[in-house]
């Protein structure tokens, strides 16, 4: 494992944490993240190779790989019932699996394509509330104070021209936080979402066609703040891992952006 973390600053210590969409950038990162600060981490994704190889590198004591297509809600729960059954319960679940719109539609308003739509919302909305449901299901069953984070998106609060139900996906998935914030308060169950601004990470690459040193250098251009560098998905793992560990004891139902002031051009 990379950077170990003294003991004493560990903020996860012996936490058990699902991350989805854990093989790659943002999930990814937070995965390394959390098993540096002493979690036992389930990365859960499509991408078997992908995925494997990062729960290796992370170390078999501190993280494993399990294949779960979020799309299909049985997966979900067996996925949730294995790391009970491997771990005895769920402190943290980081629903963060998601695509960008595809390639062959805008998804502008007047060439929207609903078929596109219904595949992304399968992924970004009915994927994120399935490990909602099963993972809080399996923390109130177990009397565990979880934390639930969700991948939102700057887009989850603005109109868009392009990509329009990507952006709608987003603002679903806020109605979703603040909504099972409100409903799982009374266990003691923490809910809330991180919202990025541009990554240059694989979705990004392959949505927009460009290097990560393009994108970079675009998104940077639009952001307030001016450090010298681009977001990182690290950058949104520190977010993350703010909102999994009791830093944020009293929050709930937040949405944590982590944009750098982003200001795209009208
Ligand atoms: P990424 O492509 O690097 O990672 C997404 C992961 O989700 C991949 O490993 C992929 O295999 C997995 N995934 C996709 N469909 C899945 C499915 N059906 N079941 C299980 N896993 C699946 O992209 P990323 O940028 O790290 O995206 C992570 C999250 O961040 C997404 O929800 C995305 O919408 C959000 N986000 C990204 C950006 C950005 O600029 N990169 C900005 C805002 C929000």
């Amino acid at each position: 494992m990379d950077n170990p973390i003294p003991p004493l600053t560990k903020k996860l210590d012996g936490k058990i944490a699902i991350i989805t969409g854990g093989a790659s950038g943002i999930g990814e990162a937070t995965s390394r993240l959390f098993a540096q600060h002493g979690a036992k981490v389930v990365i859960a994704d499509i991408q078997e190779e992908k995925g494997r190889s990062v729960a290796e590198s992370i170390g078999s004591n501190h993280c494993i790989f399990i294949k779960c297509d979020v799309t299909d809600e049985q997966q979900i729960q067996s996925l949730v019932q294995s790391t009970v059954e491997i771990h005895g319960r769920v402190d943290i679940m980081f629903s963060n699996a998601g695509i960008a719109s595809t390639n062959d539609h805008e998804q502008d308003i007047l060439g929207f394509n609903l078929d596109a739509l219904d595949n992304l919302f399968a992924i970004n909305v009915r994927g994120s509330v399935a490990c909602v449901k099963h993972a809080a299901k399996a923390m109130v069953e177990g009397g565990v104070k979880g934390k639930i984070i969700c991948t939102g998106s700057v887009t989850a609060t603005m109109g868009v021209t392009k990509q329009i139900d990507y952006a709608m996906s987003k603002h679903a998935i806020l109605g979703l936080v603040k909504s099972a914030s409100k409903g799982l308060g009374k266990y003691g169950i923490r809910v809330n979402c991180v919202s990025p601004a541009a990554v240059a990470t694989p979705l990004l690459e392959k949505s927009m066609k460009m290097s990560v040193e393009e994108i970079e250098k675009l998104f940077d251009s639009f952001n307030c703040l001016k450090t010298g560098a681009a977001i990182k998905a690290s950058n949104v793992a520190d977010a993350v891992l703010f909102l999994a560990s009791d830093d944020s004891l009293f929050v709930t139902g937040h949405n944590l952006v982590v944009d750098g002031g982003f200001h795209p051009p009208a």
